[in-house]
């Protein structure tokens, strides 16, 4: 009995054909067993929205996607909108992700809109907040975390963090095996919901925060029991069905 929602959250990143992503999204349909106040979602490639948005109707499993425009509409080639999105029973959206801040020039501001974005589209913002391995051996961990939260509350206020989520990602553990040990992830966790309780309390109490990078069906137990962590946010091993689902199990 967790006092706050939790949420298992695939991230497919730029996986799967066409056949391959139904045939993941059907075994995870087949496999999921939901658990009470555990969510389970997967963020997939906006090309197969139509399909595996088919595929989830009724089966309590959710669909996120891993990124949108800020704008409804208009002249950006190559862009979707998250008003796009929700014409495909899309309800959450990673927003910030270390890899689009890195390689697809995703900084705080454009973070902070596209999180406004989704709102405004009543879609849940899962906002993707971590430091470097540099960042953390200068002991900057904190201090990037903070401008990375700040600047979404500039732009919706602290108020928008109650139908939102977070989820630290320290960008050396992404895909790279070296997890955070519970307690280097706990101790971030916590100093984050310490500093949105300073804003307000309420809201830190109950917002999810979840643990992502390089977790998977042996190690997610560990950060799970941690106090401050409410679920995962899964590269790798959400590709792999009875991985991701021991890890939704280990959630519970
Ligand atoms: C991610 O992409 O958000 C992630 C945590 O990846 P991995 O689990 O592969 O480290």
């Amino acid at each position: 009995t967790h006092t706050r929602k939790r949420i298992v959250a695939g991230n497919w990143k730029m996986n799967c054909s066409r056949t391959e992503a139904i045939r993941l999204a059907s075994a995870i349909v087949t496999m999921y067993d939901a658990i009470d106040n555990v969510e389970l979602l997967i963020c997939i490639p906006q090309i197969h929205l139509a399909d595996i948005s088919k595929l989830l109707i009724n089966t309590g499993v959710l669909l996120g996607a891993q990124d949108a425009h800020w704008e409804d509409k208009g002249a950006y080639t190559g862009e979707i909108s998250a008003s796009m999105l929700t014409d495909y029973l899309v309800s959450h959206l990673l927003v910030g992700h270390s890899e689009r801040r890195e390689m697809f020039a995703d900084d705080n501001q454009r973070v902070a809109k596209k999180f406004a974005a989704a709102l405004k589209n009543n879609l849940k913002p899962i906002l993707c907040v971590g430091e470097t391995l540099q960042q953390r051996e200068q002991g900057a961990t904190f201090e990037i975390i903070k401008s990375q939260c700040q600047a979404v509350i500039d732009e919706v206020g602290i108020g928008a963090f109650a139908n939102s989520y977070m989820a630290y990602e320290p960008v050396w553990a992404i895909g790279t095996g070296m997890t955070a040990t519970p307690q280097q992830a706990q101790e971030v966790h916590a100093e984050i919901r310490s500093w949105l309780a300073q804003q307000d309390e309420s809201i830190a109490a109950r917002l999810p925060i979840l643990y992502g990078g390089s977790m998977n069906a042996e190690n997610a137990e560990s950060l799970l029991v941690q106090p401050d962590i409410d679920g995962g946010l899964i590269g790798g091993a959400s590709l792999k069905v009875e991985d991701f689902l021991k890890i939704y199990s280990a959630a519970g």
